[in-house]
């Protein structure tokens, strides 16, 4: 079911109204659910809209010493883009670059999520974009389910701020620990998995990329971002067309 499906169906009348919005409530909160989360940090400024709430919960996450990634960072990677964005893309970590530079996907894998964008005519800015965790893991090793579960509440209060219809999972650990899978990535990409309100489609990671540069699967990741763009598209119709 998509977002559009979900809404409201205006019939006017006020037990409709409010059965939509304890509807949408219900489905807000499942959508946490399924992303591990148990403790929501809302405060009422969540009310004054995506910018915010993301705004909130950055100021909420500085100084952060939930995890032993706090002792290794230069800085709290948060997350960057249009905060009213249809579409998130969601990595692992922080890499050396972003640590220095406090932004994601800045460095060698950055600049070639870049250019996977624009081969399908996103522009980098309409997005919004994040990790899993927030903090560099030493050495870039994948990070431990403490500091998952540590950073979980900020990655779904930003979920929960932008709402987007469309997430990409940006390799194989974001795709296994959103949608808590063992499955290989292989297995994962290509397909559109049903998340909360959103679909969710993993793709390669740009690092793996660049590791294994040959055309087989550069090709693939092409078709994920075509497929990417066709849901965004979906999306975005459905938004235009939906009464607030
Ligand atoms: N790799 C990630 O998973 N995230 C970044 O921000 C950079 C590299």
């Amino acid at each position: 079911m998509t977002p559009s499906d979900r809404r409201p169906t205006a019939t006017g009348e006020p037990a409709a109204l409010l059965a939509d919005a304890a509807r949408s409530l219900a489905d807000h909160l499942r959508f946490h659910q399924a992303l591990g989360v148990r403790d929501l940090p809302l405060r009422s400024d969540h009310l004054a809209g995506p910018e915010g709430a993301l705004g909130t919960l950055e100021a909420g996450i500085q100084g952060c010493a939930r995890c032993k990634l706090s002792r290794g960072r230069s800085t709290i990677v948060f997350g960057s883009g249009d905060s009213h964005a249809r579409l998130v893309f969601i990595g692992e970590g922080p890499g050396e670059e972003e640590d220095r530079q406090g932004k994601p996907f800045v460095g060698r894998a950055g600049q070639l999520l870049t250019k996977m964008l624009e081969s399908v005519g996103i522009n980098r800015d309409e997005v919004y974009i994040c990790n899993i965790v927030k903090c560099r893991p030493p050495g870039n090793r994948n990070p431990e389910p403490e500091e998952i579960a540590a950073c979980a509440p900020f990655l779904g209060g930003q979920l929960a701020a932008i709402r987007p219809g469309v997430i990409c999972a940006l390799g194989a650990f974001a795709a296994q620990t959103l949608l808590r899978t063992k499955e290989p990535i292989s297995r994962l990409r290509g397909q559109i998995h049903g998340y909360g309100d959103a679909v969710l489609i993993p793709t390669f990671h740009p690092a793996f990329l660049l590791r294994n540069p040959g055309p087989a699967y550069r090709r693939q990741a092409y078709e994920d971002l075509k497929l990417i763009r066709r849901e965004y598209d979906r999306v975005r119709r459905a938004s235009s067309t939906t009464p607030a």
